[in-house]
């Protein structure tokens, strides 16, 4: 049995990278309906991607309850995605989100709670834990390939358009919420922990752009056993995705380390000798949705789950916290018993190029 799905939301990365992903999911999933309030959108790609069942926003519920789809991918704003996740699990609806899962903890723990009421599976699309070069690199900190690792840094930053809803504050815009979460999560997935204590510095620039969200974040994080972690992450500032662990012994730098439109390059250090892998550019997107409709076939509760999205919310509302009042904030306990692994890896050739309707990316670069 497919799982039948409706992609909500034909934005940018829906039409670049997860409608044309289903292609590669077509033993596990199928793409039955197309959800926009834009009708040259819908009139575009349903035939293309031969989808029969089209509606607006106003006839999201309608279609939830219509028995003709198993699941929804919500690629609306972030601000949205608390609303329709619940409208989803509450119709017995299975619910895969994009990152970040929701705009707070509150939201992120009703959708978790809903998903469990409603025995529905709730994930969140980090394409990252199924990507090799993220996984290869997870997987030789595991080893000790480059001792005990002690330190992180990361830098996440482009040059964000304006009119974007990343430059929104009410729809969930700024860097920490849509990339400084990539940071973030790769430094708990590294150290196999969560973070005790944290710090940010805030500047928002006299850029018209950053009045409402801020340009740059600079946050520090304190993990458990000495070890800590620096985030940088921009919407004003050049193309870079990048992160470095260091370990007693040794180094890992992934350069490109986030994006899904190109290759990514890793670079291990040890005994003064340096050796570079190139991973080519795959389709990051299908193996989430294979992975999905096999848990929710085999009764699985899906990774990454509600509470790897709340992970990271819980974290990002304490560096806004931190920028705001000029102090470190504390965190308290949380436990994470599955993270991903190399058992998790797919390599899944890359997508073309499709011709998109009305989106523009959100980056001048
Ligand atoms: P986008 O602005 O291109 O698309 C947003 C979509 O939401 C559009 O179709 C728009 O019409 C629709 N929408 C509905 N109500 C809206 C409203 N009130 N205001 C603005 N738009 C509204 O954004 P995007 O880049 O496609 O991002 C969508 C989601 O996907 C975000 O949650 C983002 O974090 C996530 N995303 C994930 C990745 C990834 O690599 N996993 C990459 C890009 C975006």
């Amino acid at each position: 049995m497919k799982l039948r799905f409706a992609v909500v939301g034909l934005g940018h990365f829906a039409q670049v990278a997860v409608l044309p992903a289903f292609r590669h999911a077509k033993k596990d999933c199928e793409l039955v309906a197309l959800v926009s309030s834009e009708r040259e959108k819908l009139e575009s790609l349903a035939p293309r991607y031969d989808v029969k069942k089209t509606c607006d926003y106003e006839g999201y519920d309608e279609l939830l309850r219509s028995g003709e789809i198993d699941a929804v991918y919500i690629a609306l704003p972030n601000s949205m995605h608390c609303d329709f996740a619940l409208r989803a699990l509450n119709a017995g609806i299975h619910v895969l989100v994009e990152k970040p899962m929701a705009a707070s903890v509150e939201e992120c723990e009703q959708m978790i709670e809903a998903a469990v009421r409603n025995d529905r599976a709730c994930m969140v699309g980090y394409r990252l834990h199924f990507e090799p070069a993220n996984l290869r690199t997870l997987d030789a900190v595991r080893h000790g390939e480059i001792g005990e690792p002690i330190l992180f840094d990361s830098v996440f930053s482009f040059q964000a358009k304006e009119g974007n809803f990343r430059l929104q504050k009410d729809l969930g815009g700024g860097p920490l919420w849509d990339i400084g979460i990539y940071c973030l999560n790769a430094a708990r997935t590294l150290f196999e922990s969560e973070p005790e204590e944290v710090f940010c510095f805030a500047e928002r620039s006299e850029d018209s752009r950053f009045q409402e969200v801020g340009r740059s974040f600079s946050c520090t994080l304190r993990f458990p056993r000495h070890r800590l972690a620096s985030l940088q992450c921009s919407f004003g500032a050049a193309d870079v995705s990048a992160y470095r662990i260091v370990g007693t012994e040794g180094d890992i730098r992934l350069e490109p380390a986030f994006d899904y439109s190109g290759e990514l390059k890793q670079y291990l250090t040890k005994d003064g000798r340096t050796s570079m892998q190139t991973f080519p550019k795959h389709d990051q997107i299908a193996p989430e949705l294979i992975h999905f409709a096999q848990c929710v076939r085999e009764k699985k509760v899906p990774e990454p789950s509600g509470r790897e999205g709340l992970g990271d919310i819980r974290i990002i509302e304490a560096l806004l916290e931190s920028a705001d009042s000029g102090r470190a904030v504390k965190l308290g306990e949380f436990h994470r018993n599955r993270r991903t692994g190399i058992e998790n890896e797919f390599r899944l050739p890359a997508q073309g190029k499709p011709r998109t309707v009305n989106v523009a990316s959100a980056s001048y670069n």
